[in-house]
């Protein structure tokens, strides 16, 4: 029994450094089975660009198994099903695995656990993609936290376990493996995913080297250039901390040992609003359906399929907004900032549910995570505890002169009206026909015109929010 082997079940934790479940498994002395099951039929599956991620990170977790001497078997199908059928070939005496906080991966897990436990099999979950468990900050009375400044400040006060090494050498069991390319997680015709392969690169080598670059240089300026979309001065880990490529506990253990410079400091506070999201859907699940605070269920939306597709593609006739929808589009990743100044376009501008926006940018992000997704978008539509107040309206022609100034990230993401002149290029429609012109532009035919008035929908905005705060 004690040479039976243990099945480390890799999830969003694709790395070898840090990864707790992995490291006790390899501990116990016994020949190890490391699984990835590909399951999609719980409630929220990977999108579209999350399945293109997913594809390169198995591969690359692959070739790192392979250099310790093991190798990673790949099945698909539910996950109690894949787990028992792997236990039954192999004779495997336990299941180790890192914990998952999305609601119906936690109830999934619990039924595999009191199962294995219940047929006398070891099963260990571990923590690895958080600092903290979400159940581990509580108020004085022992509640969860609804707003993030008094979550953070309890999140300073503790101390997270310190990172691992990767181990050196595995032991594994040869099995039986799926070929990753017959999951068709990358797309085959049409095939959408250059800009996505230009910008990236999955798995926990690149993640590492991101961060190297990062922390080396562009942690300095983070707390001014983390605003600035025309300027690389954020991480862009947020696919590798989803995907758990790199250890959030590696970041803080870093970010503990230098200066405590303000770009430091202000990393630390971006890394725990990603805990304050997880902690906030860990205690309401009903987050990525359902609006935090509930009078907003009764909300005026006007569904309109051809504003929804003209913010998707990035046609709303407003440049910031556009930049936005098309820098995701071929990317997989927008500038927070931007998702901010878009989402509210689309819940305020456009009246149109923040689900909706939401569901567009789980298909399309190569970063999409139900907790921070669902957070940021509450948090823009003003229906999230801890939300921006409803009376506030992005002004996309302020933020765009305001964080884009010269243009510049305009101008690369909407190049038919990078002739206009800085003074135009957030508000094409204000420009001198001459001026229009000069650029080349043509208002409504080589450019879209405005698809609604910016003073207009404010107004219209702030009347639905106001009727809907007073319960008219
Ligand atoms: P950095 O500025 O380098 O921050 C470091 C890390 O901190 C990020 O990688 C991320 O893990 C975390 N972080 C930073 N800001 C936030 C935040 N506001 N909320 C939660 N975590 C944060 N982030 C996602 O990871 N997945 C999503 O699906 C997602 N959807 C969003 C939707 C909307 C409407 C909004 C407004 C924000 C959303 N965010 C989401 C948060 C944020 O925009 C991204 O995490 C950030 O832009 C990623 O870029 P970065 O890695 O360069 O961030």
């Amino acid at each position: 029994m004690s040479d039976s082997p243990f099945i480390v079940w890799f999830r969003q934790d694709l790395r070898l450094a840090d990864n707790p479940a992995l490291a006790a498994a390899a501990e116990t002395g016994r020949p190890l089975v490391l699984l990835y099951i590909w399951d999609d039929s719980l409630a929220w599956p990977p999108g579209g660009a999350s399945r293109w991620w997913l594809h390169g990170s198995l591969e690359s977790l692959g070739a790192a198994l392979a250099k310790c001497g093991a190798s990673l078997v790949l099945r698909r199908g539910k996950a109690a099903a894949v787990l028992d059928q792997v236990i039954a070939e192999t004779g495997a005496g336990g299941v180790y695995w890192n914990r998952c906080y999305e609601p119906a991966v936690i109830r999934r897990d619990s039924l595999i656990k009191k199962d294995l436990a219940a047929r006398g099999l070891a099963a260990e979950s571990f923590n690895s993609a958080l600092l903290f468990e979400p159940w581990e900050i509580k108020t004085q009375s022992g509640g969860p936290f609804k707003v993030y400044t008094p979550f953070s400040n309890a999140a300073f006060k503790q101390t997270p376990r310190p990172a691992r090494a990767a181990p050196r050498k595995l032991t594994g069991v040869a099995l039986a493996s799926d070929a990753l390319a017959s999951w068709d997680l990358r797309p085959a015709r049409p095939d959408w995913a250059g800009g996505l392969r230009e910008s990236w690169t999955p798995g926990e080598a690149g993640a590492q080297k991101r961060w190297a670059a990062f922390f080396a240089q562009d942690v300095m300026g983070y707390a001014k250039a983390r605003d600035l979309p025309a300027v690389p001065g954020t991480s862009r880990l947020s696919p590798y901390l989803h995907f758990g490529e790199i250890s959030v506990h590696q970041l803080w253990a870093e970010c503990g040992r230098v200066e405590p410079t303000p770009g430091v400091a202000t990393f630390q506070k971006e890394l725990l609003w990603r805990e304050f999201a997880h902690h906030l859907l860990f205690h309401f699940p009903a987050m990525p359906e359902q609006p935090l605070r509930p009078e907003f269920a009764e909300f005026p939306w006007r569904k309109d399929r051809d504003l929804l597709t003209a913010w998707q593609t990035g046609r709303t006739g407003y440049p910031i907004v556009d930049a936005g929808m098309r820098e995701l589009w071929r990317t997989g990743w927008m500038h927070n900032r931007v998702r901010m100044i878009v989402a509210s376009f689309l819940v305020k501008h456009l009246l149109q549910p923040w689900q909706a926006g939401a569901a567009w940018f789980w298909d399309t992000l190569v970063d999409a995570d139900l907790a921070n997704n669902s957070a940021g978008w509450q948090w823009v539509a003003g229906c999230g505890m801890d939300a921006a107040p409803y009376f506030r309206v992005f002004n996309p022609i302020l933020q765009g002169g305001k964080f884009d100034g010269a243009g510049a990230y305009v101008r690369r993401w909407v190049p038919e009206i990078a002739d206009l002149p800085d003074a135009h290029i957030h508000a094409p429609w204000e420009a001198p026909l001459q001026v229009l012109a000069a650029a080349s532009i043509k208002l409504g035919s080589t450019y879209p015109a405005p698809i609604v008035d910016h003073k207009g929908a404010r107004d219209r905005a702030l009347a639905a929010f106001k009727a809907l705060r007073q319960g008219d």
